[in-house]
Order: C-alpha cells, then structure tokens, then sequence
C-alpha cells in the first residue's frame, strides 16, 4: 500500500496540472484525464485487469479518491460511461460487450451519455415509449429521450427501449448501446437557468442498433436498468459523479472576504456544512466497505444521493446568504461572484437528476426499511393496453 501511495502522489503531483494547463476543450481535457490515469493504472482500481482495471481492492480506490480529493483535478466530463456504464456492463455486459467497450471508455475515447428519461417517463421510467423493432440483425429505434447529460458531445448513449408492447410495462424494455453519431440521431441543447446546455433533447428515427449490442437479454433490461440506476446513485451518493456541492474550503473563503466568520448564524451553518461533510465520508466509506466484502451496490445508495443533495443544496444557500445580492446583481466576469450565481441555479437539479428526493424516499423506505409498496394499479396490465401505450413514438424534432 506504501508502494501505491507514493505512485499516487507523485501522479498528482504533476499530471493533473499538466492537463490542466492544456489549451483545449474541456471533453478534451477530460479525455486527456481519463487516459493519463489509465496508463498510470489508475482507472477503475478496484476491478480486474481483464476489465482494464487496475486489480487492486476497494481499499486502494479509497486511497486514491482521499489523495486526490486534497488536489485540484480536471474537471470530467465522462462520469455517467465511468461511473455507471462501466460496472453495469462488467456485470451484465457479456464478453463481447466488454471487449468492444470497456476500455475505450476507461481512456476517455468514447463518451457516453444515458438515454432514460423521456416526455412522459421520469420517475416512473418504466413507462418509457421509444419503441425498437426487430429487423433481420438490427434494432430500429424510433421515439424521443429528454434531459440527456452530455448529449451533444456523446459518442455512444446506453438506452433504455421497449421491445414488446404484449407484456406489463417492466418486462418488455430492453438496454442497448447506441451509436449517437448515426443519421437518425437529432440532439437539440436545453438551456438551463445557469446559462449553461448541460443536458438535451434527443430524437431517435429509425436508429439502427446491431442484435449485438443488446446489454443482457431482449425484453429483460429493466433489471440492468436498475442496476444502472443503483450504481448512478452510488456514485452520486460518493461524490465520484454528478454535480459537486459547493465545497466548506469555498465558503469559508467567501465569508473571510466579507468579515463574517464572527457571524453567529454564519458560523453555525458553517458548522452544519462541516458535520454534513463528515457525514457523507462515512456513507462513502459504507459504501466502500460493501464494494469489499463483495456487495454490489443496492437501494442503500439512496441514503448518500439524499444526503449528498441536502448538503450540496444547503451548501448553495448559504454561499448566496454570504455573499448577498451581489451573488445574482454583481458584474458578470467576477469569478467570485459567478461561482456562487452558478452554484445557486445549479444545486436545485441535485434533487432531480439521478431520480428525485422523493423517489429516493420512497426507495429508501420500500427496499430498506421494508415498509409496504407504493400502489400501482397498472403492474399487470399489458403495455398496449395503457392510455401511455396507445401513444405512437415520433422520432423527428
Ligand atoms: C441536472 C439533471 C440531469 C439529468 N440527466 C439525465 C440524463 O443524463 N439522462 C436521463 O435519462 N435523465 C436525466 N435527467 C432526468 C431525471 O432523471 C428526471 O428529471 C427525474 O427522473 C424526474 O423525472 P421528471 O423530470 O419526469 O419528473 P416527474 O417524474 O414528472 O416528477 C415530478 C414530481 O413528482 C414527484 N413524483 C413523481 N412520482 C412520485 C412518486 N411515486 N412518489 C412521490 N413523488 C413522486 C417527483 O419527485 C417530482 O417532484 C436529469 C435531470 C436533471 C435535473
């Protein structure tokens, strides 16, 4: 382990400035990143090497994440391929899958976005209507997919499609990989209250799919879907992916610059922000010690994504009650007065993306505390026969 550490620190001691100074694009820089720790063995540290991991243990990705979380890193842009598309397909993915994917992604050669969420499936995404029909070796895939992350720069998408309208909504959806550069692929930016088109509309018509890149088996995803969704939530929930809360370091810069560190309420929210902080490195460090004993990660992800947005939400509003009016009137171009205007539009989606606070609640209570099912009145009632299923998908914008 001794051996390791000193590999680590002497990586970061150099190669994330190194890249940071790049005169590039920032999927770029993120590419250059994601690479620089594969040939540094540094990605994916806890699984095996014939994944392209590094084949260490949980223990020295704790290593790694609490040495470089003391450091100033390039920002990634590939968390949801690292984060969730990765353990999904080394779980799942079946060996040609794998061959073909995992360690593209691990260099940060393919981006990748996920295409879950639509019109009319959100929190209830087993109603999702994009529709692909079998054609000799090939899906086609037609409908439309919304709030897609990084849609516009995404090479390759993981999607979740319905392949049989016979059965209930759950059984006949089917997760596959899908090319985003093909025609037939329309991706139209969502700006957000940031200013910023993080996420997406995409429009799907008649995308083709080759049989071989169904993830799992035809009519059987909504398992892996959820499996996607579990570790999406663990790594929001351990802070490897998504949005960052404003970090205890910037506050108390700002209320220093402000001479209110002696404010009473200022300090206790503070204090608060702290205790949250400490809090969230104990479900991480949960979270980690069930990776090593061998259990994947399960509805209790939930915890950390709720507590991760509490804290980043809560973060966000006291760094507009330090820094005042100036954090939505002062002069735009003022780095310390746009960060806390950025992080105050942006912390609101933490209670969305990924699933919302309220189904994370409900998760939580269903699979954790085994408290009774939400009802649902459409479990067994083919999809054909919903109102939702009556609906044809459009694939054009
Ligand atoms: C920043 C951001 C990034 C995102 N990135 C992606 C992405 O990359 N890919 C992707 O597929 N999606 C993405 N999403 C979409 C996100 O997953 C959905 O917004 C989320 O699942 C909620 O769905 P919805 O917006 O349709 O809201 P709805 O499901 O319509 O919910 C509306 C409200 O009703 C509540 N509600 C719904 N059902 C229940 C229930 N059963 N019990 C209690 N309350 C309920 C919800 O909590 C919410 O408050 C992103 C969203 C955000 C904000």
């Amino acid at each position: 382990m001794r051996e390791f550490e000193a590999h680590v620190r002497r990586f970061l001691d150099r190669v994330p400035a190194e890249i940071l100074a790049l005169e590039v694009d920032d999927v770029t820089r993120s590419a250059r990143w994601h690479r620089a720790l594969h040939e540094a063995g540094l990605a994916a540290i806890a699984y095996p090497r014939r994944f392209g991991g590094a084949g260490l243990t949980p223990a020295h990705q704790e290593l790694f994440d609490r040495l470089a979380s003391q450091r100033r890193l390039p920002v990634s842009r590939h968390g949801i391929g690292i984060g969730m598309v990765y353990p999904t397909l080394v779980e799942h993915g079946g060996d040609e899958l794998r061959r073909k994917y995992l360690v593209p992604l691990l260099r940060g050669e393919d981006l990748w976005c996920q295409l879950y969420s639509e019109p009319g499936a959100g929190s209830d995404l087993a109603s999702l209507q994009t529709r692909a029909v079998r054609d000799g070796d090939v899906f086609r895939v037609t409908g439309q997919k919304v709030w897609t992350s990084g849609a516009a720069e995404a090479d390759l998408g993981i999607a979740i499609v319905r392949t049989n309208v016979d059965v209930p909504k759950h059984r006949g959806i089917t997760m596959m990989v899908i090319d985003m550069r093909q025609p037939g692929v329309t991706v139209r930016p969502l700006r957000q209250m940031t200013g910023v088109s993080e996420f997406n509309e995409v429009f799907l018509d008649e995308v083709v799919v080759p049989v071989s890149d169904v993830v799992g088996d035809v009519d059987r995803g909504w398992r892996l879907a959820v499996a996607l969704l579990h570790n999406e939530r663990r790594s929001l929930g351990t802070g490897r992916g998504g949005r960052q809360p404003a970090s205890f370091e910037w506050l108390v810069e700002a209320a220093r610059d402000r001479g209110l560190t002696g404010d009473r309420l200022i300090r206790q929210e503070l204090a608060w922000v702290h205790s949250a902080n400490l809090i969230l490195s104990w479900l991480k460090a949960r979270s980690e010690a069930s990776a090593e004993a061998g259990r994947g990660p399960g509805p209790e992800g939930s915890v950390g994504k709720l507590w991760r947005t509490r804290l980043g939400r809560r973060a966000a509003a006291l760094g507009g009650r330090i820094v005042g009016s100036a954090a939505i009137a002062g002069p735009a171009g003022d780095g310390g007065v746009d960060r806390w205007a950025y992080v105050m539009c942006d912390a609101p989606g933490m209670s969305l993306g990924g699933g919302t606070d309220e189904i994370q609640r409900n998760t939580i209570g269903e699979k954790v505390l085994g408290l009774p099912r939400e009802p649902s009145v459409d479990r067994e009632v083919p999809f054909r026969d919903l109102l939702t299923g009556k609906h044809t998908p459009t694939g054009t914008p």
